[in-house]
């Protein structure tokens, strides 16, 4: 985190504030300093075991393996739940990097669906259609093959976006159907909800798929001073091969199963989060009241801006507070010029990113990633945002947006576009 990006200056808007909880906690959190410095326990042990047991619990799962990042927690999962090099592995295109990173580095091939407009998550209908149609079931070795390359079909990552879970009951259904594991990327959706109508009941994020990873970078929901992660996963022989594929392949010292990594959570992180964890439900509503606030706020403008929505089977929790306009860049600036912090998660979709070129994908192969990467804009979203500033920052999108001609800002352009 840069330092323009949090600190607050005068009366500017800044579009992340992780300063004033770190100063509002900085008694608990030096004391983890001190302690760490007095018994010299920087990796592993008991922090670590009570952050992950805590973790568990909070998203209704039975282990949780701390890692040392977000991408970390992406790759082990891949690779614990037995995706190998050369299979195919299912994402959507609208994703941060390491999302398709963590395919890629465990050697397996990402393929894309694209997203449902609404929910800016995985169309499962798009993924349907391509499993169907896109790959063929091949008898001998009872696996789903891409059509496209020959390779065998592994897995399918759904990422839930801005705090807001994928719809993840037909995804679970069409990977029962062609044996596909089901890792989700929950790194932006600590806390956040879905309502399963198969198991007729609200299920945390996290506990769905086999296996789930998170990041605890610090501009998440629930953030470290400093780089970490978990996978939290019901399946034991996962959490199993997750700590030893973070410790070098070793489950007793100097004794390596398998070849691993360096990528295990370190002490002082796993207490700094056992710490705002404690935090994190509270943090997570005071989130959802500000998406509420900016809907009241922003509601007459529906001519001109696409808000969030909760579809009805998710409570989200907000990580990121995405509206779409056409011109955005523009409304960017001129919030800029205003002091008033905004950001574009994401500007280029994955499939058109220059590290993908190699992929073969072309514009207009995902039109509605495509179409959102061109109008989002993510306005500021924290739990210590106060009325006042929302007030303001909507006060502004107002003028930018009134002052447009007509013509040019009409939604009808907006969704036609
Ligand atoms: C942050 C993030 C990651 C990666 O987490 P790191 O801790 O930064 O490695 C992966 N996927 C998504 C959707 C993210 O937002």
């Amino acid at each position: 985190m840069t330092n323009h990006d949090n600190i607050s200056q005068g009366n500017a808007i800044p579009f992340l504030d992780l300063v004033t909880p770190h100063v509002q906690l900085k008694d608990a959190l030096t004391e983890v300093f001190q302690n760490a410095l007095t018994t010299a326990s920087f990796i592993g042990g008991p922090a670590v075991e009570a952050f992950e047991n805590a973790f568990a619990e909070f998203c209704d799962t039975r282990h949780c393996v701390g890692v040392a990042s977000g991408t970390d927690a992406l790759r082990f999962a891949l690779m614990a739940s037995g995706v190998a090099v050369g299979d195919v592995v299912i994402t959507v295109p609208n994703t941060f990097i390491a999302t398709a990173e963590a395919i890629t580095q465990v050697g397996a091939h990402p393929e894309f669906v694209d997203v449902d407009e609404r929910t800016s998550t995985m169309d499962t209908e798009e993924l349907r259609i391509f499993l169907e149609a896109r790959c063929e079931w091949d008898e001998a070795t009872e696996r789903l093959i891409s059509k496209s390359n020959g390779r065998p079909v592994a897995a399918i990552v759904p990422v839930h976006l801005y705090g807001h879970a994928a719809d993840m009951d037909p995804i679970m259904e069409l990977a029962e159907r062609y044996k596909l594991v089901v890792v989700e990327d929950a790194c932006q959706a600590h806390g956040a909800e879905y309502f399963s109508s198969r198991n007729n009941r609200w299920m945390r994020t996290g506990s769905i798929g086999r296996a789930a990873a998170f990041s605890f970078y610090p501009g998440k929901n629930l953030g470290a001073c400093g780089e970490a992660g978990a996978i939290t996963t019901n399946d034991e022989e996962i959490a199993r091969r997750c700590r030893m594929i973070r410790d070098h392949g070793q489950a007793k010292k100097y004794y390596h199963d398998f070849e691993g990594y360096n990528g295990r959570l370190d002490a002082m992180q796993a207490a700094f989060l056992s710490i705002k964890l404690r935090h994190l439900p509270d943090w997570n509503e005071q989130r959802r009241l500000r998406a509420q606030v900016y809907g009241r706020l922003l509601n007459e403008l529906s001519e001109t801006t696409i808000l969030p929505t909760e579809a009805p089977w998710a409570k989200a929790i907000y990580h990121l507070y995405v509206i779409r306009v056409k011109d955005r860049d523009d409304l960017i600036a001129q919030l800029a010029a205003n002091r008033i912090g905004t950001g574009v998660h994401y500007p280029i979709p994955l499939h058109l990113q220059m590290a993908y070129r190699h992929l073969g994908y072309k514009e207009g192969d995902f039109p509605i990633s495509e179409r959102l990467a061109k109008e989002i804009v993510s306005l500021p979203m924290y739990p210590n945002l106060t009325l006042d500033q929302q007030k303001r920052v909507c006060e502004r999108v107002r003028q930018i947006l009134a002052e447009r001609s007509p013509v040019e800002s009409g939604r009808s352009v907006l969704m036609a576009s």
